[in-house]
């Protein structure tokens, strides 16, 4: 069922401390009921936020897991731990982690398989490079990365994806996409769904928008058709900002 959303990706920012303090003041702020609400704290504020979430609508989501449950994986943390934390949603294949961790989209598919597997929902990502959108290589990098990454799924569990646009050359850049650079792609990964798997899938699954989002520029991204919401990176650290874009639909 196609949702209103926000993220925020806090990624690597905030010690604990630092990290409830911005979460109190999000939950002391009125946010809008009527849009799913998930913030991605770093892995280690997990337990703790997870306490503090407890009768509030936002949902917590991990920025990334393993694809195996358990073994001799140093470092690394299972699906079924994160589960045991209260996580209900999993970033998987960040620009910065297909970049930094040298994440693939076939690789990615795997932990797609097992976030799944344990009944939590993927924000999977994807986008393009400036290069490749300078090559006119953007649709194809973005089909490869949807295909690859999520098509070994069937229609249920495809509907329990969500899925993240996100032009690599606007994240944390502050340039954003224009609504209609967006737009033409959101509408593209809608159709490369449908082709696949038809228009009752292609309709229902959520496309969050992702690029130096900020309350000046939401309100024009999110009324576009095929935009659901967004996936908040450097926006979601402050919290009038991020519950301003909250309201921007
Ligand atoms: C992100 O990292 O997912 C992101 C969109 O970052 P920013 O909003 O800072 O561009």
């Amino acid at each position: 069922m196609r949702q209103k959303i926000v993220a925020g990706n806090w990624k690597m920012n905030l010690d604990l401390n630092q990290g409830k303090a911005l979460l109190l003041e999000i939950l002391d702020s009125n946010i809008n009921k009527d849009t799913l609400t998930i913030i991605a704290p770093p892995a280690i504020h997990l337990n703790s936020f997870n306490q503090m979430l407890s009768h509030t609508s936002i949902a917590l989501a991990a920025q990334n897991c393993h694809q195996q449950d358990s073994g001799a994986y140093t470092g690394e943390l299972s699906v079924g731990m994160l589960k045991s934390v209260g996580v209900e949603y999993v970033i998987i294949g960040h620009s910065e982690r297909r970049e930094y961790f040298m994440e693939d989209s076939l690789s990615l598919s795997f932990k797609v398989n097992n976030v799944i597997k344990h009944g939590l929902r993927p924000i999977y990502c994807c986008g393009e490079t400036l290069t490749q959108r300078q090559e006119g290589e953007h649709f194809r990098t973005i089909s490869n990365q949807i295909e690859q990454g999520l098509f070994q799924l069937n229609e249920m569990e495809l509907l329990n994806c969500i899925v993240a646009y996100e032009p690599v050359w606007a994240i944390g850049t502050g340039e954003t996409a224009s609504p209609e650079q967006a737009q033409e792609v959101h509408n593209f990964i809608r159709k490369t769904i449908a082709k696949q798997y038809g228009d009752m899938v292609a309709d229902n699954i959520s496309i969050l928008y992702g690029g130096s989002v900020k309350p000046a520029n939401a309100k024009e991204l999110f009324t576009c058709p095929d935009i659901d919401g967004g996936l908040i990176g450097g926006a979601a650290l402050n919290a009038e900002s991020f519950v301003a874009i909250g309201d921007s639909f």
